[in-house]
């Protein structure tokens, strides 16, 4: 692996990399300067140095330094340790969150998984140099210091992101084997920034990629949520495609022959763009809204299966939304406040469909109408339902202040089934 003792650090100063200190967080320079004041080495390090670089507002900044977490927690009395495989400091300057964390040493094999390779405690304490060599991306890896205003880089950071290149510091295969996140963090990089891997990169996902299975599904989740709301979910999907990385996430997924994954992916593409537009837009987004998007076929497929055994309705909504919500849960875990928003989008859609005049305005004031009608709108883009159940809702909300509309819906003729069988690919 490559080490840092290896590289000679590149200093660079703001000026001459054209950034503006102004642009620095106070909170977290504050933060470095209590520290170093109390003798310990302290930088700005990672995302937002990076960020700063792409001319990306960067959303948080992150501290490293060589005061251990007890020291830490001395220096800020706003504070407290989080973590156990890897301890943070979360501080608070006035009501900022920042992360701090120490110095650490690259792993060695006992820290490690014998069978796996996965890194089981990396509480392990060192220099800045260490530090650098164990964090992932040679562009994660840049330091700022507040002190001499100069950027250190450490594994030609700044080169790479001059370069557009992404690119592991050390053999990919060993450290995506010490943590299988980093594949999806590859992921999200790439999608995120548009940079290039190498072929070499390519071919350690792959080789590692069954490791995902070792990592716990709620950090899968987390995982997950960052991936689809990066800014660029699209390329993210097309990536994970590519990497074949999608049935170690996502429930259903290597079912992809069916009628149902034919109008998952229709429904996912539409979905995706729609996530990237509301980031871009700065509109808030739930996390739900992507598995409800995703696993929405598989759960009506299962709903109409069990409505032709005679379920009634009722009851064919809860059991096809456990049976695909715990298939789902295997792969990335999830809040209950989460899957609980899923199943609440995907019952909503019945009632939004069978509408009945009684109801409209129940239904506009149900907290989750605003989610459900967004997820509607997504299927009559798809063609999965009619685009007049759509529209009605549409109007129903314009109208809303002038008190409910009298209108009802058109109701689904023979053209819903032509809308389906669009959907499912059989008419252009
Ligand atoms: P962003 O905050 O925009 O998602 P980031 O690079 O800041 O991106 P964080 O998850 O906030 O990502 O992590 C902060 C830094 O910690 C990274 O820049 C990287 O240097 C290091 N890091 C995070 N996760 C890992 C990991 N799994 N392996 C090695 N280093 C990591
Ligand atoms: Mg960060």
């Amino acid at each position: 692996m490559t080490s840092a003792r290896k590289i000679k650090a590149k200093y660079y100063s703001f000026k001459q990399l054209k950034l503006d200190h102004g642009l620095i967080d106070s909170a977290a320079i504050e933060a470095v300067k209590k520290l170093t004041a109390a003798g310990y080495s302290a930088y700005l390090v990672g995302g937002c140095i990076r960020d700063l670089l792409l001319g990306i507002t960067p959303k948080d900044f992150d501290i490293s330094t060589q005061a251990t977490p007890l020291q830490i927690r001395r220096v800020f009395p706003r504070s407290r340790i989080i973590g156990q495989r890897f301890k943070i400091v979360h501080v608070n300057i006035r009501s900022e969150l920042l992360e701090i964390t120490t110095f650490r040493q690259a792993v060695k094999d006992h820290h490690k998984d014998k069978a796996t390779g996965q890194v089981l405690d990396d509480n392990v304490f060192g220099s800045i140099e260490n530090d650098a060599s164990r964090r992932d991306f040679t562009v994660n890896a840049l330091y700022y210091d507040v002190e001499s205003k100069q950027v250190i880089d450490y594994f030609k950071g700044i080169e790479h992101i001059r370069q557009k290149r992404l690119e592991l510091i050390g053999d990919p295969v060993i450290r995506f084997a010490e943590d299988p996140g980093r594949i999806l963090r590859t992921v999200r990089f790439q999608s995120k920034f548009g940079f290039k891997v190498s072929a070499n990169l390519v071919e350690a996902i792959h080789l590692n990629k069954y490791a995902l299975n070792n990592i716990p599904p709620a950090r899968r989740f987390d995982e997950v949520l960052k991936l689809f709301y990066c800014g660029n979910a699209t390329r993210v999907w097309e990536l994970l495609n590519e990497y074949e990385l999608l049935p170690y996430l996502f429930a259903n997924s290597d079912d992809n022959k069916s009628a149902q994954a034919a109008l998952s992916r229709s429904i996912t593409a539409a979905a995706l763009i729609n996530t990237d537009q509301r980031i871009r837009e700065q509109k808030p987004v739930i996390s739900a809204f992507m598995f409800c998007a995703i696993l929405w076929p598989y759960y009506h497929h299962r709903f109409k299966q069990l409505i032709n055994k005679k379920y009634n309705s009722q009851e064919a909504m809860v059991q096809a939304s456990e049976e695909i919500i715990s298939r789902q849960l295997l792969r990335t875990g999830m809040l209950r406040r989460v899957s609980n928003t899923i199943r609440e989008i995907w019952w909503l859609q019945h009632r939004l469909e069978k509408v009945r005049k009684k109801q409209v305005i129940k239904l506009l004031s149900n907290p989750r109408f605003r989610a459900a009608y967004d997820f509607l709108l997504i299927r009559a883009e798809v063609g999965d339902i009619e685009t007049e159940v759509a529209e009605f809702w549409t109007a129903q909300q314009r109208d809303k202040k002038n008190n409910t509309s009298k209108s009802s819906p058109k109701r689904p003729g023979k053209s819903r089934k032509r809308y389906r069988q669009r959907a499912h690919g059989r008419i252009q």
